[in-house]
């Protein structure tokens, strides 16, 4: 095992750097322990380093030739997927708590890095290293906030645990991997979900009291395939809210800075990615990225009901179009947001090409953030695979 002795140097810094990425952090939690010492290197925001990274977790880079791995990154395998029984309160139907209770049954991991909220507040993240089946079924559904999943990485190394599942988003993998050799483990299997627009706790509730008709009672929402917000209320009662209608100038300031300078949309670098967005509306997207991740989906293949990635559309006229909106912050009046949200979930994008159509509009828009407030940065952060996807569409000048 790596000493742990490097680490302690880390204790040393003073709480002014802390966040060494400043107003860029995502607040993924590696700050939060001694593996600070690395995050020069680590942090997704300070040194990206994607392409290294997939090479090294992957054993090969993204063919960058290839449309689907220039949009989706190094994949064996992609299909789309639901649970025969879903799983009560999940996100979706529950697959990701499923194949990480299937790993813990089996004894293929000891523990499982996964995110539970706290007694007060739902929404509130609480990372947790779970070792039960019923700990790893109390962090399911989204917690819509930024989440310092990494916080627990101390507690890995102190328990001698040497099999471990990660359950992260793109900027908390992409750290991970970075220190994953110092971590003294044998074996790390990281299960990763697609991430976009993440917001503080702070941030979420505006978002809700901006968008939903009752943000009290709250319990779940997703972006939906149909150019909709779906909300779930305590009640069981569904709200949508289409994409159109809502109110970008309003909401155009409660993205963290971190999800504005994002290009890890479809979190390259875990094993094994369960989504939605290149999946027809009700089903989830399973994207296999390495040998791992084929062994992670196997455990719970009869679980599941499955079908072939399809894809419809053109998606690029609609991005060209959504560049200026959203930069204007133009808020449809919710006649003109419903007409267009049917015409568009009619004649629009689905399956890949609505997952292509989500990467686009975010890369344009981020690319651009980055660009005016963070210039410097621009060049090194935004990957090679990004800027070609960004070039294909024409961007205000400043
Ligand atoms: P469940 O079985 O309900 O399990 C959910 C898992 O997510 C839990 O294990 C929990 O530990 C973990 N989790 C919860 N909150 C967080 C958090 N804040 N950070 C890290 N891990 C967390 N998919 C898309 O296709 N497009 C998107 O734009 C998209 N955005 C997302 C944004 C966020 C913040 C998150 C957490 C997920 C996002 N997803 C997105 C993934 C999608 O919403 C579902 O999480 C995924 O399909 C799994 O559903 P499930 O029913 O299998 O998960
Ligand atoms: Fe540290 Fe993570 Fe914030 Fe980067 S994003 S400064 S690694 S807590």
């Amino acid at each position: 095992m790596t000493s742990v002795s490097p680490h302690k140097k880390a204790k040393a810094l003073k709480p002014s750097s802390r966040r060494p990425a400043k107003e860029l952090c995502s607040e993924c939690g590696l700050c939060d322990t001694y593996y600070i010492h690395y995050v020069k290197e680590a942090c997704a925001f300070i040194n990206q380093q994607i392409d290294q990274l997939e090479e090294q977790t992957h054993a090969r880079p993204r063919n960058l030739d290839d449309p689907d791995e220039l949009y989706f990154g190094v994949h064996q395998d992609m299909m789309a997927a639901r649970k025969i029984e879903p799983i009560p309160g999940a996100q979706w139907t529950g697959i990701v708590s499923t194949i990480a209770i299937e790993m813990l049954n089996r004894g293929m991991v000891e523990g499982v890095v996964c995110v539970q909220n706290t007694q007060e507040d739902r929404f509130q993240p609480m990372p947790i290293i779970a070792r039960t089946p019923e700990e790893i079924l109390a962090a399911r559904v989204n917690k819509p906030t930024l989440s310092p999943n990494l916080s627990v990485l101390e507690q890995v190394e102190k328990s001698g645990m040497k099999r471990l599942l990660v359950i992260g988003v793109g900027c908390q993998i992409q750290a991970l991997r970075a220190v994953e050799k110092q971590l003294g483990l044998e074996k790390l299997y990281v299960l990763g979900t697609p991430c976009v627009d993440n917001v503080t706790r702070a941030g979420l509730q505006k978002f809700l009291e901006t968008t939903s008709r009752s943000p009290d009672t709250v319990v779940h929402y997703e972006f939906m395939q149909d150019f909709r917000v779906h909300f779930k209320h305590e009640d069981g009662s569904t709200e949508t809210v289409p994409f159109f209608g809502l109110k970008t100038n309003k909401l155009k300031d409660v993205f963290a800075p971190s999800c504005m300078s994002c290009f890890d949309y479809v979190n390259s670098l875990a094993d094994l990615v369960v989504g939605y967005m290149g999946a027809p509306f009700g089903w989830q997207w399973i994207m296999v990225r390495n040998d791992q991740g084929r062994e992670m989906l196997e455990l719970v293949k009869d679980q599941l009901e499955t079908q072939q990635v399809m894809t419809s559309g053109d998606r690029k006229a609609a991005v060209q179009q959504s560049i200026p909106a959203y930069d204007q912050g133009v808020t449809l009046p919710m006649w003109a947001a419903k007409l267009m949200g049917v015409v568009i979930e009619k004649i629009g994008p689905k399956g890949l090409e609505y997952a292509r159509f989500s990467i686009d509009s975010h890369f344009t828009r981020n690319y651009l953030y980055v660009k005016r407030n963070h210039p410097e940065k621009l060049e090194a952060h935004v990957p090679e695979f990004a800027k070609q996807i960004v070039k294909q569409y024409k961007l205000p000048d400043s």
